[in-house]
Formats: structure tokens, sequence, C-alpha cells
């Protein structure tokens, strides 16, 4: 009564934890945090082995400390002269790239000449592979105001409702933003814990939207065919597939290319083909983000990883939730089975561990040559409840079973009295016990009269009914905690705890007058009396060992049927 009590109370505690974690959305975001967390070190184990390899044709111009130095020391100011860019990119298309992108923002705000603002914007005239960047936001600045684009905006995908919607702009120069359609957004989005993970393929702003900048470059690179395995969440975000650390892609830093493009210092690279893209890997200019593989990422590399991922197909894919479920399901029901089947306990707790760790092996695998992400916590969280649940079961199932092999071996069969092992164990208990603290304990043997007759007279079918019957009387106007025995045949006995002879006396009396006064029910609905005799015996008077009592109750009882039976001695 008491294990059931508890077992309701704790099912009942746990589903109340269960639920006001998922209420409050606690739970679920400490699965999801753990699950990107899995997702992180898979991608950090890959990238250190370095199987993915890169697209060798994504160069980096990069904006490094030493480069940040060389302009405020050459030019006295930083940002970079507009116009020095110009002279790169015309240095650099005479060597014919694919495309040149600038993960950087010539923003309207930032002052300069308008010699060198000119300068630039007749680049962007000039070449159409040039690509340059904004950015969307929300903050509520009144200098911000929301101007409207006059960019071609792009259809976004089915399924993606919950585009991220902005109502603001860092806008760049008018001039720029007339002169091409080369322009893509660099927002980015970060997962709750501040890690990035995914990127927009485009975002909305004054209901139309805008693709992201690596999304339009690579757009423009794939061809006829397009871009291939692009599957965007409802947000509209990829998943970024990294290739390795920070600097995996070639880094050429800056001052290189403005030495090379001043006519200052050659620069031995080829750019024929290439797509370099400009961008700050220096952390003094906090363009750094936390990625899966590493903490410090220079934000163009994300850029490039991006660019790379859509154009080799490489992004990630989370696997269905449907196939999610199919697996922990899967995984918990080879749990319960190995909880079932294998008798010992921390064999089969070995054995599920092995399973799961073979499963996480192949989200690794599946990972790594498939690009697909299948969920890790769920399973495990499915695994240790089917353990835990199962191991409950099992443990309930074997203690009824206990408590049934038990029963079976201290019961009789056909009088469902305590059997002659048992009433022998306790009597000795019994005995123990009344020599250790004194307490009287009374022993009655009972034998029914002419037994041997009844049987001949009315069958041995009707003996069991009658031995049944006279069981349960003997059970019913006794103490529950009076041990009533089949002692043998048609002898039964009764253990009595905390009872003097002359009680024990009085009680076979009544047990004797209860019978010979009841009707039994024979078979073929007859009905027929018998009687019984008794002896008794006590702990102290009639001896101190269970076989000294057990000799005299005998005894009386043989004094009992040699003075006529149907009686007490
Ligand atoms: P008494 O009054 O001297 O005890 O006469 P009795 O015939 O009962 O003699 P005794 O106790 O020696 O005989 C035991 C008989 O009880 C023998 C057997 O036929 C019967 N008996 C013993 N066990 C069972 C049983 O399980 N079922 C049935 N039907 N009869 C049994
Ligand atoms: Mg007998
Ligand atoms: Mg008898």
């Amino acid at each position: 009564m008491l294990k059931r009590f508890l077992y309701i109370l704790w099912v009942s505690v746990f589903l109340v934890l269960l639920f006001l974690g998922v209420k409050n959305g606690g739970l679920l975001t400490f699965l999801d945090s753990m699950e990107n967390r899995t997702f992180d070190i898979r991608q950090s184990i890959i990238a250190k082995s370095h199987y993915r390899k890169h697209n060798p044709n994504i160069v980096i111009a990069a904006i490094d400390d030493a480069s940040y130095e060389y302009v405020l020391d050459n030019y006295g100011e930083w940002p970079l002269r507009r116009d020095v860019y110009a002279k790169i990119v015309d240095y650099i298309e005479a060597q014919n790239p694919k495309s040149i992108a600038f993960d950087l923002m010539f923003v309207r705000s930032m002052k300069s000449d308008e010699a060198s603002d000119n300068a630039l914007i007749n680049i962007f005239k000039k070449y159409d592979n040039v690509y340059t960047a904004m950015n969307l936001d929300n903050q509520p600045q009144d200098l911000r105001l929301p101007p409207e684009l006059s960019l071609p905006s792009i259809k976004p995908y089915p399924n993606t409702d919950d585009t991220v919607e902005y109502s603001n702009c860092r806008i760049i120069l008018r001039g720029i933003l007339d002169a091409t359609s080369n322009i893509g957004m660099i927002n980015v989005s970060r997962s709750s814990d501040g890690v990035l993970r995914r990127m927009p393929l485009y975002l909305k702003y004054q209901g139309k939207y805008y693709p992201q900048l690596g999304y339009l470059l690579a757009n423009d690179l794939s061809g006829e065919n397009g871009l291939k395995n692009i599957r965007p969440d409802k947000e509209a975000s990829v998943i970024l597939n990294w290739y390795g650390p920070a600097e995996t892609f070639e880094n050429i830093p800056l001052y290189k290319l403005i030495k090379a493009a001043e006519g200052k210092e050659e620069l031995d690279y080829d750019f024929s083909n290439k797509i370099v893209y400009f961008g700050a890997t220096a952390s003094s200019l906090f363009d750094i983000k936390t990625v899966p593989v590493d903490k410090v990422y220079p934000g163009v590399e994300v850029q490039t990883t991006y660019v790379n991922n859509l154009l080799d197909g490489s992004l990630i894919h989370k696997v269905p939730l449907g196939v999610n479920l199919l697996i922990a399901l899967l995984l918990a029901i080879i749990t319960v089975l190995c909880v079932f089947r294998i008798s010992s306990m921390p064999v089969a707790f070995c054995l599920s561990a092995t399973i799961y760790t073979v499963y996480v092996m192949f989200t690794y695998y599946a990972m790594q040559f498939k690009n697909l992400w299948f969920e890790i916590v769920n399973p495990l969280i499915c695994v240790l409840f089917a353990f835990i649940v199962t191991v409950i079961i099992k443990y309930l199932i074997k203690s009824r079973d206990f408590d049934q092999q038990y029963k079976l071996a201290t019961t009789d069969g056909l009088t469902e009295l305590y059997n002659h092992r048992y009433f022998q164990e306790q009597l000795q208990v019994q005995v123990n016990h009344s020599n250790r603290y004194g307490n009287p304990v009374s022993l009655i043997i009972i034998d029914i009269d002419f037994f041997k007759q009844f049987n001949d007279k009315y069958g041995h079918q009707s003996g069991d009914a009658v031995l049944r019957q006279v069981a349960m009387t003997l059970k019913k106007n006794v103490r529950l905690t009076d041990i009533v025995c089949r002692y043998g045949g048609e002898e039964m006995s009764i253990i009595l705890p905390n009872t003097k002879y002359e009680e024990a006396v009085n009680i076979a009396k009544k047990l004797c007058t209860i019978i010979s006064s009841k009707q039994f029910k024979l078979t073929n609905s007859r009905e027929s009396n018998v009687t019984i005799s008794l002896g008794v015996a006590s702990i102290g008077e009639d001896g101190v060992t269970p076989s000294e009592i057990i000799e005299s109750a005998d005894k009386r009882l043989y004094n009992a049927k040699e003075n006529g039976r149907n009686r007490v001695n």
C-alpha cells in the first residue's frame, strides 16, 4: 500500500516537473542549447580532421592588424580612402577575377571627400562583378530614417513566413546604390547562446525581400542550373558547415594589395578566376563572431564559408522531426529489450550505453559525409527514460514473482494454510523469541476424527472439501497473529504467540465446538458434520524446544482420542 502510494507520488512529481519545464519553456530551451552544443562538437571535430576541403578559389583581402597600422601610418586616417579601394579593384580586375565582394559598408555618414567617393562609385559602374554590402536593422535612432531601397528584391522560398523583418537600414553612398544592383545584406542570425550557426538567405524590409550578400553572389556565380541543395527553415536561414578554424581561406593582407595597386611593390599573386572577399580580420575592428569551431572568427570568413557552402551544396540539413522521433523510439525499444532480456543490470546498462554510443558515432559520420544533423540529445533523453522506467518495471515484476514464489514455497496447495516446513520454521522462531523475552507461546495440534471412515463413506473428493472447510473455519476463528498450518494429512496445527496455556485451551475448546456444530458441504450437494480432537501444549510448562512441545501436544491429542474424541486435552 505504502509502496504503491510512493510510486504514484513519484510519478506525479515527475509529471508536474515535466509539465512546468515544458510550460515555461526552460526545459526545451535547455535541451535545444544542449543539442546545439553537440552540433558544435561534431563540427569542431570534422573541421579539425580537414576532411572537408574549402574552395581554394575563394580568397580574402584581409584587413588585418598590420594593414590597419599601415593605413594609419601612410594615409593618416582610418578607414582607408575610398579611391584607394577603387585603385585596388582596378588592379585586381586587370587579372580577370570571377567576382570581388566587399564585406564592408561604404556608409553615407562616414566622412570622406567627394572625389574619393566618386572614384569608388565609378568602379561599381565600370565592373558588373563587384559587390558590396548593406545592413538592415531595427535600431530606433531618429537619424537612421528608413530609406526606400531602389535595389531589386527577390522572390522568397515558400514556407518561409517567419522571415526576419527589419524596419530600418544603414544607408550607403547614394551613388553606389544608383550604380549597381550588386548589393547584399550582411546581417547574421545568432542562436540564443550567441553562437552563429545559421545565415539568412534574405531578409524582409518594407514588405520586400533582399538577399544576403553571399546568397546574391553565389546565385550569380551558379550559372544556369542555379544553386543546389538549399532547404531554408521557416526563417529563411540555412545552417553553415564549417571547413576549419579561422584562416582556413587564403588571406592576403590588404596592405600588400595597396602597395601593389599604388605601384610601390609587386604582388606575386594571380587573381584570375578568384572570388575575392574584402573584410576585416583584425579583432580590433570588431567584426568578430563566435562560431561552432572557434570563439574568435572573422566576419568575412563567415561570409566566405557561407558562399562556399552555397556553391558546393554542403549546407547542413536538419533531419526531419519524424525521423528523429522514429530513431528515439527505436533506441528506446532496444534499451527496453536490453534491460528485459539481460538479467545482469550492469551488463544491460553497458550494452544500452554502447548502442547509444554507436548511434552518436553514426550521427557524426552522417554529418561528415552527408551533411545531415541527426539529433543526439532528445534520443538520449528517450533512452534514459526508457532505461529508468524499464528498470523500475522489471524490479516490480521481480518482486511480485518473488512474492509468488515465496507463497508457493510456504503454502499448502489443498487447504491454503501454511505448510509443514513453514510451521517448523515459525515454531522455532517463536520458541527463540519466547526463550529470549519470556513471552508465552502455545501450540494446538488438531486431528479430524474418524476421517478414514469419512473418506470411505463419502469419497476422497468430499474428504478434500471438508479438509478445506475445516482449515478455513480454523483460520477464521483465531487471531490474525496466530499461525494456522497443515501439519500433515488431516492434521493441522496452530501456533499462538503471546498466548498462555489456559487461554490456548479455551481457544481450542471454542474451535472444537464450532467445528462439531458446523455442517460441511460435500460433493453432490450433500452435507455432513465432522468432529476434531485437539492437543494443547505451551512453552515453559511443557518443554523449551520445538520437538518437546510438539511431542507434548501430540500426547494430549492422543489422550483426547482415547477419551472419546471431539474434545480438547
Ligand atoms: P482418528 O479419529 O483416530 O484420527 O481416525 P482416523 O480415521 O482419522 O485416523 P487417522 O488420523 O490415522 O487417519 C488419517 C486419514 O485421513 C487417512 C486418510 O484417508 C485421510 N487423509 C489424510 N490426508 C488426506 C487428504 O489430503 N484428503 C483426504 N480426503 N483424506 C486424507
Ligand atoms: Mg491423523
Ligand atoms: Mg484422524
